[in-house]
């Protein structure tokens, strides 16, 4: 029925649990892991996660929260984080083969379209594929927080580039006060 998807609320869905969100989609999918009181939680731990992360990323009209797709999220985020490691790159270069970009021609103008023939892949897909981007943009801004237990991602798209923390409020101000602290204990 032509409407019907349009006209229906939306579902009701538990809030984004996560420290920092908002960063390229590539680095949005490493940030689903995060250090929280000395333990790892993980958002990609089922499929009410995935569901989360999808909508977070504007990706839940298009791909559903399913088995597979949490699958293919998964490796994406391992090859991802074995690439933004260092050389690693065969991983992301498999996960890069389940999409295809098709140019189009439409009334709007020239455009492209990520193509997919299983759309399980589709989400994994984008994200990989937006990892290239940010290498093709600028790589050195490509940062993990420089916060020794932090795990966190960013691009730092700051005017100087010094950007070190995934957040000045939480690890920026752990950092300064353990600095603090270790000049009082010498004093
Ligand atoms: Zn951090």
């Amino acid at each position: 029925m032509p409407g019907a998807t349009a006209s229906r609320p939306p579902a009701p869905r538990p809030p984004d649990p996560r420290p920092l969100t908002g960063e390229p989609l590539a680095l949005d999918l490493l940030n689903t892991r995060w250090t929280q009181d000395g333990g790892v939680r993980d958002l990609l731990g089922d499929r009410e996660g995935a569901a989360v992360w999808l909508a977070a990323n504007g990706l839940d009209g298009r791909f559903a929260a399913d088995e597979a797709t949490l699958r293919h999220l998964l490796d994406a985020r391992d090859a991802i984080e074995a690439a933004v490691d260092g050389t690693r790159t065969e991983r992301l270069d498999r996960v890069l083969g389940h999409g295809r970009i098709r140019p189009t021609l439409t009334a709007e103008g020239p455009g492209e379209r990520a193509e997919f023939a299983d759309e399980t892949w589709g989400p994994a897909w984008l994200a990989a594929r937006n990892f290239l981007e940010l290498l093709a943009t600028a790589p050195d801004r490509i940062r993990g927080c420089a916060h020794e237990t932090c795990t966190l991602h960013f691009f730092d798209t700051s005017r100087n580039g010094a950007r070190r923390w995934c957040s000045m409020a939480t690890c920026g101000n752990r950092a300064k006060a353990s600095r603090h602290h270790a000049r009082s204990k010498e004093a």
